[in-house]
Protein backbone atom coordinates (compact mmCIF):
# COMPACT_ATOMS: atom_id res chain seq x y z
CA UNK A 1 0.00 0.00 0.00
CA UNK A 2 2.99 2.22 0.85
CA UNK A 3 4.21 1.49 -2.42
CA UNK A 4 1.33 2.80 -4.46
CA UNK A 5 1.42 6.04 -2.19
CA UNK A 6 5.04 6.65 -3.21
CA UNK A 7 4.24 5.58 -6.78
CA UNK A 8 1.43 8.04 -7.19
CA UNK A 9 3.50 10.67 -5.00
CA UNK A 10 6.34 10.19 -7.34
CA UNK A 11 4.35 10.40 -10.55
CA UNK A 12 2.33 13.52 -9.75
CA UNK A 13 5.17 15.98 -9.11
CA UNK A 14 5.05 16.61 -13.16
CA UNK A 15 1.30 15.51 -14.01
CA UNK A 16 -0.62 17.78 -12.66
CA UNK A 17 -0.51 20.94 -15.73
CA UNK A 18 -0.64 23.99 -12.64
CA UNK A 19 1.88 26.25 -13.30
CA UNK A 20 5.70 24.89 -11.29
CA UNK A 21 5.69 28.44 -11.01
CA UNK A 22 3.20 30.57 -9.78
CA UNK A 23 4.76 33.49 -9.42
CA UNK A 24 6.53 33.49 -12.88
CA UNK A 25 3.17 32.75 -14.46
CA UNK A 26 1.13 35.61 -12.38
CA UNK A 27 3.61 38.13 -13.94
CA UNK A 28 2.89 36.71 -17.47
CA UNK A 29 -0.51 36.56 -16.79
CA UNK A 30 -0.69 40.28 -15.61
CA UNK A 31 1.28 41.79 -18.71
CA UNK A 32 -1.37 39.55 -20.80
CA UNK A 33 -4.07 41.08 -19.24
CA UNK A 34 -2.77 44.62 -19.25
CA UNK A 35 -1.85 43.82 -23.23
CA UNK A 36 -5.02 42.86 -23.72
CA UNK A 37 -6.84 45.74 -22.22
CA UNK A 38 -4.26 48.02 -24.11
CA UNK A 39 -5.14 46.36 -27.55
CA UNK A 40 -9.01 47.41 -26.76
CA UNK A 41 -7.93 50.90 -25.31
CA UNK A 42 -5.91 51.44 -28.34
CA UNK A 43 -7.65 49.99 -31.10
CA UNK A 44 -8.16 53.33 -32.79
CA UNK A 45 -4.52 52.90 -33.79
CA UNK A 46 -4.54 49.70 -35.57
CA UNK A 47 -6.40 49.00 -38.92
CA UNK A 48 -9.59 47.63 -39.37
CA UNK A 49 -8.08 44.38 -40.86
CA UNK A 50 -5.25 43.46 -42.73
CA UNK A 51 -4.65 40.63 -44.71
CA UNK A 52 -2.64 37.87 -43.55
CA UNK A 53 0.75 37.62 -45.28
CA UNK A 54 1.27 34.02 -46.35
CA UNK A 55 4.26 33.61 -44.06
CA UNK A 56 1.96 34.21 -41.20
CA UNK A 57 -0.61 31.55 -42.59
CA UNK A 58 2.06 28.69 -42.83
CA UNK A 59 3.22 29.05 -39.00
CA UNK A 60 -0.11 27.37 -38.35
CA UNK A 61 0.47 24.56 -40.88
CA UNK A 62 2.85 22.82 -37.67
CA UNK A 63 3.39 19.24 -36.77
CA UNK A 64 1.76 18.15 -33.40
CA UNK A 65 3.25 19.61 -30.26
CA UNK A 66 4.80 16.74 -28.75
CA UNK A 67 7.16 18.65 -26.55
CA UNK A 68 5.94 21.52 -24.02
CA UNK A 69 6.80 25.07 -24.78
CA UNK A 70 7.36 27.93 -22.62
CA UNK A 71 3.82 29.60 -21.82
CA UNK A 72 5.90 33.10 -22.65
CA UNK A 73 6.89 31.82 -26.53
CA UNK A 74 3.28 30.15 -27.01
CA UNK A 75 1.85 34.04 -25.63
CA UNK A 76 4.22 35.86 -28.12
CA UNK A 77 3.23 33.87 -30.78
CA UNK A 78 0.00 34.55 -30.21
CA UNK A 79 1.32 38.67 -30.21
CA UNK A 80 2.77 38.10 -33.21
CA UNK A 81 0.75 35.84 -35.99
CA UNK A 82 -2.95 35.71 -34.22
CA UNK A 83 -4.22 39.24 -32.35
CA UNK A 84 -3.11 41.44 -35.23
CA UNK A 85 -4.63 39.31 -38.17
CA UNK A 86 -8.34 38.88 -36.35
CA UNK A 87 -11.97 39.68 -37.78
CA UNK A 88 -11.63 43.57 -37.15
CA UNK A 89 -15.28 43.82 -35.22
CA UNK A 90 -13.36 44.86 -32.17
CA UNK A 91 -13.05 47.80 -34.10
CA UNK A 92 -15.11 50.93 -35.02
CA UNK A 93 -14.20 50.48 -38.35
CA UNK A 94 -15.79 47.26 -38.56
CA UNK A 95 -19.29 47.56 -40.56
CA UNK A 96 -19.28 44.46 -42.20
CA UNK A 97 -22.51 41.54 -41.30
CA UNK A 98 -23.46 42.26 -37.95
CA UNK A 99 -20.80 41.25 -35.71
CA UNK A 100 -20.86 43.08 -32.21
CA UNK A 101 -17.78 45.21 -30.70
CA UNK A 102 -17.73 43.26 -27.50
CA UNK A 103 -16.23 45.11 -23.97
CA UNK A 104 -13.18 44.87 -22.26
CA UNK A 105 -16.03 44.08 -19.13
CA UNK A 106 -17.53 41.13 -21.49
CA UNK A 107 -13.38 39.87 -21.94
CA UNK A 108 -12.84 39.89 -17.69
CA UNK A 109 -16.21 38.39 -17.34
CA UNK A 110 -14.65 35.41 -20.26
CA UNK A 111 -11.28 35.26 -18.18
CA UNK A 112 -13.49 34.70 -14.57
CA UNK A 113 -15.76 32.19 -16.38
CA UNK A 114 -12.81 29.93 -17.51
CA UNK A 115 -11.44 30.10 -14.05
CA UNK A 116 -14.60 28.30 -12.91
CA UNK A 117 -14.51 26.16 -15.70
CA UNK A 118 -18.54 25.81 -15.12
CA UNK A 119 -20.00 22.68 -16.79
CA UNK A 120 -23.66 24.36 -17.25
CA UNK A 121 -25.37 21.28 -18.37
CA UNK A 122 -27.16 20.40 -15.55
CA UNK A 123 -26.62 19.60 -11.46
CA UNK A 124 -27.04 21.93 -8.62
CA UNK A 125 -24.92 24.94 -9.00
CA UNK A 126 -24.70 28.63 -9.00
CA UNK A 127 -23.53 28.98 -12.45
CA UNK A 128 -26.46 27.73 -13.64
CA UNK A 129 -28.65 29.93 -11.44
CA UNK A 130 -27.16 32.50 -13.55
CA UNK A 131 -28.58 31.50 -16.52
CA UNK A 132 -32.14 31.18 -14.97
CA UNK A 133 -31.75 34.92 -13.66
CA UNK A 134 -31.36 35.47 -17.82
CA UNK A 135 -33.89 34.12 -18.36
CA UNK A 136 -36.62 35.66 -16.24
CA UNK A 137 -34.63 38.92 -17.05
CA UNK A 138 -35.64 38.21 -20.83
CA UNK A 139 -39.07 36.86 -20.05
CA UNK A 140 -39.75 40.32 -18.40
CA UNK A 141 -38.35 42.45 -21.04
CA UNK A 142 -40.53 40.39 -23.75
CA UNK A 143 -43.79 39.75 -21.33
CA UNK A 144 -43.33 36.32 -22.07
CA UNK A 145 -45.49 34.58 -18.60
CA UNK A 146 -43.33 32.86 -15.76
CA UNK A 147 -43.72 28.96 -17.17
CA UNK A 148 -41.64 30.55 -20.52
CA UNK A 149 -38.18 28.75 -20.68
CA UNK A 150 -35.05 30.36 -21.64
CA UNK A 151 -31.32 28.51 -22.90
CA UNK A 152 -28.27 30.07 -24.41
CA UNK A 153 -26.92 28.54 -27.40
CA UNK A 154 -23.91 29.57 -29.84
CA UNK A 155 -25.88 31.99 -31.85
CA UNK A 156 -29.49 32.40 -33.77
CA UNK A 157 -28.41 29.91 -36.08
CA UNK A 158 -28.66 27.48 -33.57
CA UNK A 159 -31.39 29.06 -31.77
CA UNK A 160 -33.63 28.95 -34.86
CA UNK A 161 -33.33 25.44 -35.51
CA UNK A 162 -34.18 24.41 -32.07
CA UNK A 163 -37.14 26.26 -32.47
CA UNK A 164 -37.62 24.82 -36.03
CA UNK A 165 -37.85 21.38 -33.65
CA UNK A 166 -39.71 22.74 -30.76
CA UNK A 167 -42.43 23.55 -33.10
CA UNK A 168 -41.73 20.48 -35.04
CA UNK A 169 -42.89 17.93 -32.26
CA UNK A 170 -45.07 20.72 -30.78
CA UNK A 171 -46.95 19.86 -34.20
CA UNK A 172 -46.59 16.34 -34.67
CA UNK A 173 -46.59 15.46 -30.65
CA UNK A 174 -43.92 13.99 -28.62
CA UNK A 175 -44.21 10.44 -30.50
CA UNK A 176 -42.86 11.81 -33.55
CA UNK A 177 -39.40 11.87 -31.95
CA UNK A 178 -39.89 8.40 -31.95
CA UNK A 179 -41.07 7.17 -34.78
CA UNK A 180 -39.59 10.18 -37.04
CA UNK A 181 -40.98 12.85 -39.41
CA UNK A 182 -41.85 10.21 -42.09
CA UNK A 183 -44.02 7.85 -40.51
CA UNK A 184 -46.47 9.52 -39.68
CA UNK A 185 -47.09 10.96 -43.06
CA UNK A 186 -47.56 14.53 -42.05
CA UNK A 187 -45.98 16.84 -44.61
CA UNK A 188 -45.13 19.67 -42.90
CA UNK A 189 -44.25 22.93 -44.09
CA UNK A 190 -42.86 26.18 -42.83
CA UNK A 191 -43.24 29.74 -43.75
CA UNK A 192 -40.93 32.69 -43.93
CA UNK A 193 -39.87 35.73 -46.27
CA UNK A 194 -37.66 35.99 -49.30
CA UNK A 195 -35.69 38.07 -47.08
CA UNK A 196 -34.94 35.63 -44.29
CA UNK A 197 -31.87 34.66 -42.95
CA UNK A 198 -30.62 31.74 -44.94
CA UNK A 199 -30.34 29.61 -41.63
CA UNK A 200 -33.90 29.49 -41.40
CA UNK A 201 -33.62 27.49 -44.61
CA UNK A 202 -30.62 25.32 -43.04
CA UNK A 203 -32.93 24.81 -40.13
CA UNK A 204 -35.18 23.04 -42.08
CA UNK A 205 -32.94 20.74 -43.79
CA UNK A 206 -31.20 19.58 -40.64
CA UNK A 207 -33.86 18.91 -39.16
CA UNK A 208 -35.21 16.43 -41.68
CA UNK A 209 -38.05 18.62 -42.72
CA UNK A 210 -36.30 19.63 -46.11
CA UNK A 211 -35.96 23.15 -47.30
CA UNK A 212 -38.67 22.45 -50.42
CA UNK A 213 -40.95 22.54 -47.04
CA UNK A 214 -40.05 26.14 -46.28
CA UNK A 215 -41.77 28.46 -48.31
CA UNK A 216 -40.15 31.68 -48.81
CA UNK A 217 -43.33 34.18 -49.35
CA UNK A 218 -42.38 37.31 -50.93
CA UNK A 219 -41.58 40.74 -49.58
CA UNK A 220 -42.96 44.40 -50.25
CA UNK A 221 -40.97 47.38 -51.06
CA UNK A 222 -39.57 47.60 -47.97
CA UNK A 223 -38.55 43.79 -47.63
CA UNK A 224 -41.64 42.96 -45.45
CA UNK A 225 -43.37 39.74 -45.48
CA UNK A 226 -46.21 39.93 -47.69
CA UNK A 227 -49.07 38.65 -45.18
CA UNK A 228 -51.47 38.58 -48.05
CA UNK A 229 -49.40 36.25 -49.97
CA UNK A 230 -48.57 34.23 -46.69
CA UNK A 231 -52.21 33.89 -46.05
CA UNK A 232 -52.97 32.48 -49.78
CA UNK A 233 -49.96 29.96 -49.15
CA UNK A 234 -51.19 28.51 -46.21
CA UNK A 235 -54.38 27.98 -47.60
CA UNK A 236 -53.58 26.41 -51.18
CA UNK A 237 -51.24 24.19 -48.93
CA UNK A 238 -54.05 22.79 -46.57
CA UNK A 239 -55.71 22.57 -49.54
CA UNK A 240 -53.64 19.92 -50.89
CA UNK A 241 -52.96 18.07 -47.70
CA UNK A 242 -49.84 19.80 -46.22
CA UNK A 243 -49.67 20.56 -42.34
CA UNK A 244 -48.60 24.39 -42.29
CA UNK A 245 -46.56 24.50 -38.36
CA UNK A 246 -44.34 27.01 -38.00
CA UNK A 247 -44.09 30.55 -39.67
CA UNK A 248 -40.62 32.50 -38.95
CA UNK A 249 -40.92 36.06 -38.92
CA UNK A 250 -37.99 38.57 -38.98
CA UNK A 251 -37.32 41.36 -36.44
CA UNK A 252 -34.32 42.94 -38.90
CA UNK A 253 -33.80 41.38 -41.39
CA UNK A 254 -29.93 40.64 -42.17
CA UNK A 255 -30.17 42.62 -45.40
CA UNK A 256 -31.70 46.02 -44.46
CA UNK A 257 -33.06 45.31 -40.82
CA UNK A 258 -36.57 45.38 -41.93
CA UNK A 259 -38.92 43.91 -39.23
CA UNK A 260 -42.05 42.36 -40.38
CA UNK A 261 -45.57 43.05 -39.12
CA UNK A 262 -45.37 40.86 -36.28
CA UNK A 263 -48.68 42.12 -35.02
CA UNK A 264 -50.57 40.83 -37.77
CA UNK A 265 -48.12 37.77 -37.82
CA UNK A 266 -48.88 36.82 -34.42
CA UNK A 267 -52.92 36.96 -35.26
CA UNK A 268 -52.69 35.09 -38.42
CA UNK A 269 -50.53 32.30 -36.51
CA UNK A 270 -53.07 32.10 -33.78
CA UNK A 271 -56.05 31.63 -36.03
CA UNK A 272 -54.29 29.42 -38.15
CA UNK A 273 -53.13 27.36 -35.26
CA UNK A 274 -49.54 27.37 -36.53
CA UNK A 275 -46.12 27.90 -34.28
CA UNK A 276 -44.82 31.79 -34.73
CA UNK A 277 -41.16 32.05 -34.06
CA UNK A 278 -39.49 35.11 -34.34
CA UNK A 279 -35.65 35.64 -35.89
CA UNK A 280 -34.61 38.12 -33.48
CA UNK A 281 -31.03 37.92 -34.02
CA UNK A 282 -29.81 41.15 -34.24
CA UNK A 283 -33.23 43.32 -34.05
CA UNK A 284 -35.09 42.02 -30.62
CA UNK A 285 -32.42 43.46 -28.44
CA UNK A 286 -33.91 46.81 -29.82
CA UNK A 287 -36.59 46.30 -27.20
CA UNK A 288 -33.72 47.69 -24.86
CA UNK A 289 -34.29 51.37 -26.57
CA UNK A 290 -37.78 52.86 -25.56
CA UNK A 291 -37.28 55.33 -28.64
CA UNK A 292 -36.97 51.73 -30.72
CA UNK A 293 -38.88 49.19 -28.88
CA UNK A 294 -42.21 50.48 -31.18
CA UNK A 295 -41.17 48.91 -33.98
CA UNK A 296 -41.22 45.31 -32.34
CA UNK A 297 -44.81 45.79 -31.18
CA UNK A 298 -46.05 42.00 -31.25
CA UNK A 299 -42.70 40.41 -30.27
CA UNK A 300 -44.52 39.78 -26.80
CA UNK A 301 -47.05 37.14 -28.94
CA UNK A 302 -44.08 34.79 -30.07
CA UNK A 303 -44.05 31.37 -29.20
CA UNK A 304 -40.93 31.80 -29.31
CA UNK A 305 -37.70 34.16 -30.22
CA UNK A 306 -34.29 33.70 -31.20
CA UNK A 307 -31.75 36.91 -30.43
CA UNK A 308 -28.16 37.29 -29.89
CA UNK A 309 -26.19 39.36 -27.27
CA UNK A 310 -22.97 39.01 -29.02
CA UNK A 311 -24.47 41.40 -31.81
CA UNK A 312 -26.10 44.01 -30.56
CA UNK A 313 -25.53 43.37 -26.94
CA UNK A 314 -21.80 44.02 -27.40
CA UNK A 315 -21.63 40.42 -25.37
CA UNK A 316 -18.25 38.43 -26.52
CA UNK A 317 -18.90 35.85 -28.94
CA UNK A 318 -20.54 33.68 -28.33
CA UNK A 319 -24.00 34.25 -26.90
CA UNK A 320 -27.02 33.20 -28.71
CA UNK A 321 -30.52 32.74 -26.85
CA UNK A 322 -33.73 31.21 -27.60
CA UNK A 323 -36.66 32.06 -25.34
CA UNK A 324 -39.82 29.55 -25.79
CA UNK A 325 -43.23 30.90 -24.32
CA UNK A 326 -44.47 27.07 -23.18
CA UNK A 327 -41.23 25.80 -21.12
CA UNK A 328 -42.99 22.34 -21.36
CA UNK A 329 -42.95 22.29 -24.73
CA UNK A 330 -39.59 23.22 -25.38
CA UNK A 331 -38.19 20.33 -22.63
CA UNK A 332 -41.05 17.51 -24.43
CA UNK A 333 -39.45 18.45 -27.81
CA UNK A 334 -35.41 17.65 -25.98
CA UNK A 335 -35.94 16.03 -22.46
CA UNK A 336 -34.19 12.76 -22.61
CA UNK A 337 -33.95 9.99 -19.80
CA UNK A 338 -30.68 8.77 -19.02
CA UNK A 339 -29.37 7.09 -15.71
CA UNK A 340 -26.32 9.02 -15.21
CA UNK A 341 -28.55 12.37 -15.49
CA UNK A 342 -31.05 11.13 -12.93
CA UNK A 343 -32.04 13.93 -10.94
CA UNK A 344 -32.48 13.89 -6.78
CA UNK A 345 -33.93 15.61 -4.21
CA UNK A 346 -30.69 16.72 -2.63
CA UNK A 347 -27.05 16.84 -3.27
CA UNK A 348 -25.52 17.89 -6.57
CA UNK A 349 -27.52 16.32 -8.81
CA UNK A 350 -30.79 18.38 -7.01
CA UNK A 351 -32.65 20.63 -9.76
CA UNK A 352 -35.53 20.14 -11.79
CA UNK A 353 -34.91 21.28 -15.67
CA UNK A 354 -31.66 20.97 -16.70
CA UNK A 355 -30.07 23.53 -19.26
CA UNK A 356 -28.97 19.67 -20.82
CA UNK A 357 -33.71 19.08 -20.94
CA UNK A 358 -33.58 22.13 -23.26
CA UNK A 359 -31.10 21.51 -26.35
CA UNK A 360 -29.21 19.16 -27.86
CA UNK A 361 -25.63 20.21 -25.55
CA UNK A 362 -25.10 18.45 -22.99
CA UNK A 363 -21.84 19.90 -21.47
CA UNK A 364 -22.08 23.45 -22.00
CA UNK A 365 -20.06 26.51 -21.07
CA UNK A 366 -20.72 29.91 -18.64
CA UNK A 367 -22.28 31.86 -21.71
CA UNK A 368 -24.39 33.63 -19.24
CA UNK A 369 -21.55 34.72 -17.09
CA UNK A 370 -20.52 37.61 -19.89
CA UNK A 371 -23.85 38.32 -20.90
CA UNK A 372 -24.86 38.69 -16.44
CA UNK A 373 -22.00 41.43 -16.33
CA UNK A 374 -22.65 43.19 -19.29
CA UNK A 375 -26.25 43.79 -18.20
CA UNK A 376 -25.65 44.49 -14.55
CA UNK A 377 -22.62 46.69 -15.63
CA UNK A 378 -24.10 49.22 -17.95
CA UNK A 379 -28.05 48.17 -17.36
CA UNK A 380 -29.86 48.20 -20.01
CA UNK A 381 -30.96 51.22 -20.14
CA UNK A 382 -27.19 52.34 -21.33
CA UNK A 383 -27.42 49.46 -23.83
CA UNK A 384 -30.57 50.20 -25.01
CA UNK A 385 -28.88 53.73 -25.89
CA UNK A 386 -26.04 52.40 -27.89
CA UNK A 387 -28.44 50.67 -29.76
CA UNK A 388 -30.73 53.68 -30.53
CA UNK A 389 -27.29 55.55 -31.27
CA UNK A 390 -26.39 53.12 -34.14
CA UNK A 391 -29.55 53.53 -35.40
CA UNK A 392 -28.96 57.87 -35.47
CA UNK A 393 -25.29 57.13 -37.04
CA UNK A 394 -27.17 54.95 -39.72
CA UNK A 395 -29.47 57.64 -40.62
CA UNK A 396 -26.17 60.03 -40.59
CA UNK A 397 -24.82 57.52 -43.27
CA UNK A 398 -27.88 57.97 -45.47
CA UNK A 399 -27.75 61.37 -45.33
CA UNK A 400 -24.44 61.16 -46.00
CA UNK A 401 -24.96 59.15 -49.22
CA UNK A 402 -27.79 61.29 -50.27
CA UNK A 403 -25.88 64.50 -50.27
CA UNK A 404 -22.96 62.73 -52.24
CA UNK A 405 -24.00 62.82 -56.42
CA UNK A 406 -21.25 60.05 -57.15
CA UNK A 407 -23.56 57.71 -54.78
CA UNK A 408 -26.69 56.10 -54.69
CA UNK A 409 -29.10 54.72 -51.88
CA UNK A 410 -30.10 51.33 -52.58
CA UNK A 411 -32.41 50.21 -49.79
CA UNK A 412 -34.37 52.01 -47.01
CA UNK A 413 -32.99 52.53 -43.83
CA UNK A 414 -34.66 50.79 -41.02
CA UNK A 415 -32.24 50.19 -38.03
CA UNK A 416 -28.73 50.35 -38.14
CA UNK A 417 -28.19 48.83 -42.09
CA UNK A 418 -27.24 51.05 -44.81
CA UNK A 419 -27.07 49.77 -48.47
CA UNK A 420 -25.64 52.04 -51.01
CA UNK A 421 -23.01 52.28 -53.86
CA UNK A 422 -20.89 54.32 -55.75
CA UNK A 423 -22.76 55.67 -59.25
CA UNK A 424 -20.98 52.50 -61.10
CA UNK A 425 -21.22 48.82 -61.79
CA UNK A 426 -20.99 45.96 -60.27
CA UNK A 427 -17.67 45.13 -60.77
CA UNK A 428 -16.33 48.59 -59.54
CA UNK A 429 -18.36 48.41 -56.38
CA UNK A 430 -17.44 44.76 -55.77
CA UNK A 431 -13.57 46.27 -56.37
CA UNK A 432 -14.20 49.14 -53.70
CA UNK A 433 -14.86 47.08 -51.26
CA UNK A 434 -11.92 44.30 -51.16
CA UNK A 435 -9.73 48.20 -51.38
CA UNK A 436 -11.85 50.06 -48.60
CA UNK A 437 -11.27 46.79 -46.78
CA UNK A 438 -7.83 45.89 -47.57
CA UNK A 439 -7.23 49.76 -46.70
CA UNK A 440 -7.86 49.07 -43.02
CA UNK A 441 -10.45 52.27 -42.96
CA UNK A 442 -13.29 50.68 -42.35
CA UNK A 443 -14.66 47.30 -42.87
CA UNK A 444 -18.10 46.86 -44.70
CA UNK A 445 -19.66 43.87 -46.49
CA UNK A 446 -21.60 43.76 -49.20
CA UNK A 447 -24.74 42.32 -50.47
CA UNK A 448 -27.07 42.23 -53.41
CA UNK A 449 -30.42 43.89 -53.81
CA UNK A 450 -32.89 44.14 -57.16
CA UNK A 451 -29.73 42.04 -58.68
CA UNK A 452 -27.44 45.30 -58.16
CA UNK A 453 -24.60 44.38 -55.80
CA UNK A 454 -24.74 47.38 -52.81
CA UNK A 455 -22.06 48.23 -50.21
CA UNK A 456 -23.20 47.36 -46.82
CA UNK A 457 -22.42 49.08 -43.25
CA UNK A 458 -24.07 47.91 -40.67
CA UNK A 459 -23.34 49.79 -37.67
CA UNK A 460 -23.25 47.27 -34.03
CA UNK A 461 -19.89 48.76 -32.90
CA UNK A 462 -20.78 50.76 -29.65
CA UNK A 463 -17.37 52.52 -30.07
CA UNK A 464 -18.29 53.60 -33.98
CA UNK A 465 -19.53 57.56 -34.22
CA UNK A 466 -19.28 59.81 -36.76
CA UNK A 467 -15.56 59.71 -37.59
CA UNK A 468 -15.58 56.58 -38.56
CA UNK A 469 -19.04 57.05 -41.11
CA UNK A 470 -17.44 60.09 -42.67
CA UNK A 471 -13.77 57.76 -43.35
CA UNK A 472 -15.94 55.12 -44.62
CA UNK A 473 -17.90 57.64 -47.06
CA UNK A 474 -14.23 59.43 -47.89
CA UNK A 475 -12.71 55.85 -48.87
CA UNK A 476 -15.37 54.74 -50.70
CA UNK A 477 -15.32 58.09 -52.72
CA UNK A 478 -11.73 57.72 -52.94
CA UNK A 479 -11.15 53.92 -54.40
CA UNK A 480 -14.62 54.70 -56.15
CA UNK A 481 -12.78 57.56 -58.09
CA UNK A 482 -9.41 55.31 -58.70
CA UNK A 483 -11.39 52.59 -59.73
CA UNK A 484 -13.57 53.95 -62.48
CA UNK A 485 -10.82 56.65 -64.05
CA UNK A 486 -12.69 59.32 -62.72
CA UNK A 487 -10.21 62.22 -62.64
CA UNK A 488 -11.28 63.31 -59.51
CA UNK A 489 -9.63 62.38 -56.19
CA UNK A 490 -11.65 63.00 -53.12
CA UNK A 491 -9.83 62.82 -49.65
CA UNK A 492 -11.79 65.72 -48.35
CA UNK A 493 -14.57 64.46 -45.85
CA UNK A 494 -18.00 64.33 -47.48
CA UNK A 495 -20.07 67.33 -47.29
CA UNK A 496 -22.52 66.52 -43.88
CA UNK A 497 -19.46 66.05 -42.12
CA UNK A 498 -17.80 69.76 -41.84
CA UNK A 499 -21.37 70.71 -40.76
C1 LIG B 1 -26.78 36.93 -37.49
C2 LIG B 1 -28.11 36.46 -37.87
C3 LIG B 1 -28.46 35.11 -37.80
C4 LIG B 1 -27.47 34.05 -37.45
O1 LIG B 1 -27.05 34.21 -36.13
P1 LIG B 1 -25.66 33.60 -35.64
O2 LIG B 1 -25.53 34.11 -34.26
O3 LIG B 1 -24.61 34.15 -36.56
O4 LIG B 1 -25.76 32.13 -35.72
C5 LIG B 1 -29.76 34.76 -38.10
N1 LIG B 1 -30.67 35.68 -38.45
C6 LIG B 1 -30.36 36.99 -38.55
C7 LIG B 1 -31.43 37.95 -38.94
C8 LIG B 1 -29.08 37.42 -38.26
O5 LIG B 1 -28.76 38.72 -38.34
Amino acid sequence: MNEIIRDTQAAAAGASLDPQDWNEFRTLAHRMLDEAIDGIANVRARPVWQPIPDEMRAKFRADVPRQASDLADVYREFSESVSPYATGNVHPGFMGWVHGGGTAVGMLAEMLAAGLNANLGGRDHMPIEVERQIVEWMRALFAFPESASGIFVTGTSMANLMAVLVARSSALGTLARQHGIGNDRALLTAYTSKAAHGCISRAMDIAGLGTDALRKIDVDADHRIDIAALRAQIAIDREVGFKPFLVVASAGTVDIGAIDDLKALAALCREEGIWFHVDGAFGALAILSPELAPVLDGIELADSIALDFHKWGQVPYDAGFLLVRDGEQHRQAFVQPAAYLRREARGLAAGAVWPCDLGPDLSRGFRALKTWFTLKTFGTDRLGAVIARSCALARYLEACVLAEPRLELLAPVNLNIVCFRYRADDAINREIVADVQESGIAAPSSTTLDGKFAIRAAIVNHRTDERDIDALVSAVLEFGARRSGDALIETEAPPLAVQ
